[in-house]
């Protein structure tokens, strides 16, 4: 990446049907609703265009379900793009795909157009769990996806998988991380099943596996896939060597992108912001929302730690030209009798259990030095 460099995330809030668990923002479109959306996108594309003129090397198609998209309505985002930005010749362009559907023709012609990374929503590689998420797929066609996006030329596969299901055990947890391996992905993503407020998990009445068994899994998923040959660098991701999700590793590094769609955020030109999640709102008139100044010492610590290099006390004092704080470090080696982290002199790191409980930690050093606050 370069140091002018941005990266672009483009949202399609399109979904065939909602997920038991899922909060992202999505709508079941209509053909109307489908069209319009993509010239209100490629219209704040322009926009965006407009107003920069810095490289993109990172771009994610995220979602929803992008892989809804039919050929000409990729085409036409693609050609704002290119129209109003500046793609640099080895960008990661990352689209999200479901496995299912007609997802061997949409790889297609993604590739065609660029798309050199693929992210599928694996979650799960037993039947039963994938119907009690609510997902519209079945574990092969989790394989049959990995396959087609191989032949369609894109080398670079992530695969998505949940902790913490339902009914789970850590029997199921290895058939379904044994499913995963299978599909020889080069980068892996973990999520610990969460019940959000709203959502038909919600409203149903589901038995999942207590904080100290879902611990245990997570630990269990961290063992295997770090036997498996993967490196664990953030607390929820895994890649093979040199196969980092670069968009998203921009994010812990506080490096600026630009977001479009209804519920994409940004980080630009010091500040971040949002639009709303309204798909009605950004059709009729897209505006974004400021949220706040991005890039301060906490927000640097905080994503420091997220990740498997850690918080180094030389590159913060390079950055804020002062040194990090001493009663951070002490705390941290309090944490570090716990087995949480590990502290030298130069640098803190997250154990795999201190990043299972990374909110508490990163909440408790912080404390430390903006208690004043
Ligand atoms: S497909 Fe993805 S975005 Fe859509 S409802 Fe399911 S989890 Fe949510």
């Amino acid at each position: 990446m370069t140091n002018n460099s941005l990266g672009l995330y483009i949202h399609i809030p399109f979904c065939q049907k909602k997920c038991n668990y899922c909060d992202f923002y999505s709508v079941v479109p209509t053909e109307d609703i489908k069209n319009r959306y993509i010239e209100s996108l490629c219209s704040e594309i322009k926009k965006w265009g407009e107003r920069t003129a810095r490289p993109i090397d990172t771009m994610y198609i995220g979602g929803g379900t992008p892989s809804l998209l039919s050929e000409a309505e990729l085409t036409a985002i693609f050609s704002a793009v290119r129209k109003n930005f500046s793609l640099t010749k080895d960008a990661e362009i990352t689209v999200e795909i479901n496995p299912g559907d007609k997802v061997a023709e949409f790889l297609n012609f993604a590739a065609r157009l660029g798309v050199n990374r693929v992210s599928i929503g694996v979650q799960s590689c037993l039947e039963n769990e994938l119907c009690t998420l609510g997902r519209r797929h079945t574990a092969d066609d989790a394989g049959a996806a990995v396959t087609a996006a191989r032949k369609a030329g894109i080398k670079n596969i992530s695969a998505d998988i949940m902790i913490g299901l339902p009914e789970s055990n850590s029997d199921t947890l290895q058939k379904s991380i044994d499913g995963i391996l299978a599909l020889e992905t080069e980068h892996i993503s973990a999520y610990i099943l969460k019940v959000e407020e709203g959502t038909p998990f919600d409203k149903m009445k589901i038995n999942i596996p207590d904080d100290d068994k879902t611990a245990e899994q997570y630990m269990q998923l961290c063992g295997v896939l770090k036997a498996a040959g993967y490196e664990h660098y953030e607390i929820s991701n895994f890649a093979k060597k040199g196969l980092m999700s670069r968009h998203n590793t921009r994010y812990w590094l506080q490096e600026e992108y630009i977001g479009i769609g209804p519920s994409a955020h940004s980080f630009f030109e010091g500040k971040r912001f949002y639009y709303e999640r309204n798909i009605s709102a950004f059709i009729n008139e897209a505006k974004t929302v400021f949220d706040s100044l991005g890039g301060d010492e906490a927000e640097y610590i905080m994503l420091r730690l997220r990740l498997s290099w850690g918080l180094n006390f030389k590159d913060f004092e390079n950055k804020f030209k002062k040194p990090i704080d001493r009663r951070l470090i002490d705390k941290a080696k309090n944490l570090e009798k716990h087995g949480l982290c590990c502290v030298d002199n130069h640098s803190i790191i997250l154990t795999d259990r201190g990043m299972l409980v990374s909110n508490t930690i990163i909440s408790t050093l912080l404390g430390v030095i903006y208690e004043d606050i």
